[in-house]
């Protein structure tokens, strides 16, 4: 049994990793400031004895024993990330900083969910981890993105100057049960549309592309990376190579949904990215891991967490 810390652990991916965590019988401490958490991800988990939930902002210091470090904390849509975008970066650069001091003093291994975000509005297709990516540095995405970037750079600087035992994974679009309903992703917003009958945003002519990923798969993966060897540091992509233009994820949905939702097409956001699909070879090569979970199915679950929350 390992003590683990996992920050934003009241959110979507945060609580599955708590789900997991405490099924493979680790004593758990999950923090969250509820920015876009909410309790109600993790209540089934509030009486279980090896659970600890702390309120706390991980852009102020923090001081807890464990000996595992999933950092998790920041938020990941750009509706909510977009909000108040000084305190993405501060959760970015400062969170780390903190959770990489606490893991230094307490000589913790650390994981650092970065994101597919850090290769931007990528020309290399599919990415893989030795692209150094193509980001605006003053765009209404950098908040996210160049914050993202900073803690790779820490975590590896911390792995060079105090041979900290960091991991570092790249995480593609990622959806499944407990995304939060308004929080504008697009796996999200289409569920939610198709099944209130209201019609479909599709921002711009929807030929932009994005590889979708169930969220067990990516935890299976992200429990994978944290226990690779200490020669094992990422990055790692971790998502699910199949492509889909948003188009083609808009009428999935509605095929899976029924109803009378119709397509309108919106502007395209500033520095939205046209493709995304991860080269997961590496990820394949370390882990022994590539995504189970098809499409169809993954939707399936979603759907049906959805129909639950809103009553449909
Ligand atoms: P989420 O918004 O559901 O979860 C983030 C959690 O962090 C929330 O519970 C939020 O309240 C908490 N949080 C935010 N700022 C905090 C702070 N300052 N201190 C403490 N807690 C704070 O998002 P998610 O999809 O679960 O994403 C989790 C992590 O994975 C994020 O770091 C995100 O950048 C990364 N990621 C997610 C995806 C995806 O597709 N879901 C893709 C790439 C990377
Ligand atoms: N820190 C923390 N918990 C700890 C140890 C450190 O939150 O158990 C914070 C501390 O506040 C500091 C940051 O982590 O600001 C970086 O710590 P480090 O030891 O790397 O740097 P220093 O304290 O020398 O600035
Ligand atoms: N998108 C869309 N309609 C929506 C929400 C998103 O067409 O209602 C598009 C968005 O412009 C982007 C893609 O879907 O091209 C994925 O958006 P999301 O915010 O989920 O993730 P990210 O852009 O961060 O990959």
């Amino acid at each position: 049994m390992s003590r683990v810390l996992v920050t934003g652990g009241a959110g979507f991916l945060g609580s599955h990793l708590c789900d997991r965590l405490i099924r493979d019988g680790h004593d758990v401490l999950c923090l969250d400031n509820f920015y876009t958490g909410s309790k109600q991800n993790i209540l089934h988990l509030l009486d279980h004895r090896y659970f600890e939930l702390m309120r706390h902002d991980v852009t102020f210091p923090l001081y807890v024993e464990v000996d595992r470090i999933f950092n998790l904390a920041c938020p990941a849509s750009p509706v909510h990330y977009q909000h108040d975008p000084v305190q993405t970066t501060k959760t970015s650069v400062h969170g780390a900083i903190n959770m990489l001091g606490l893991a230094k003093r307490l000589r913790a291994r650390i994981l650092q969910a970065s994101t597919s975000e850090v290769y931007g509005d990528p020309e290399v297709h599919p990415q893989r981890e030795e692209y150094w990516g193509r980001v605006n540095p003053i765009g209404i995405r950098s908040c996210y993105d160049e914050g993202k970037r900073c803690a790779e750079t820490l975590f590896f600087d911390y792995h060079r100057q105090h041979a900290l035992d960091v991991k570092v994974v790249r995480i593609f679009n990622t959806y499944g049960p407990r995304m939060h309903p308004n929080d504008g992703r697009v796996v999200s917003n289409f569920i939610v549309q198709a099944l209130r009958g209201e019609d479909i945003t599709i921002y711009g002519d929807g030929q932009q592309t994005r590889s979708f990923c169930y969220v067990d798969d990516l935890i299976e993966a992200m429990v994978r990376t944290m226990e690779t060897g200490p020669d094992f540091t990422g990055p790692v992509n971790i998502g699910n190579p199949h492509e889909h233009t948003i188009r083609e994820l808009a009428e999935k949905i509605i095929g899976m949904v029924g109803g009378s939702s119709k397509l309108v097409f919106k502007p395209l956001p500033q520095d939205d990215p046209r493709q995304r699909q991860p080269d997961i070879s590496l990820a394949k090569e370390k882990l022994g891991w590539e995504p189970q979970v098809h499409v169809d199915d993954g939707l399936r679950e979603t759907i049906a967490y959805f129909r639950r929350l809103l009553g449909k």
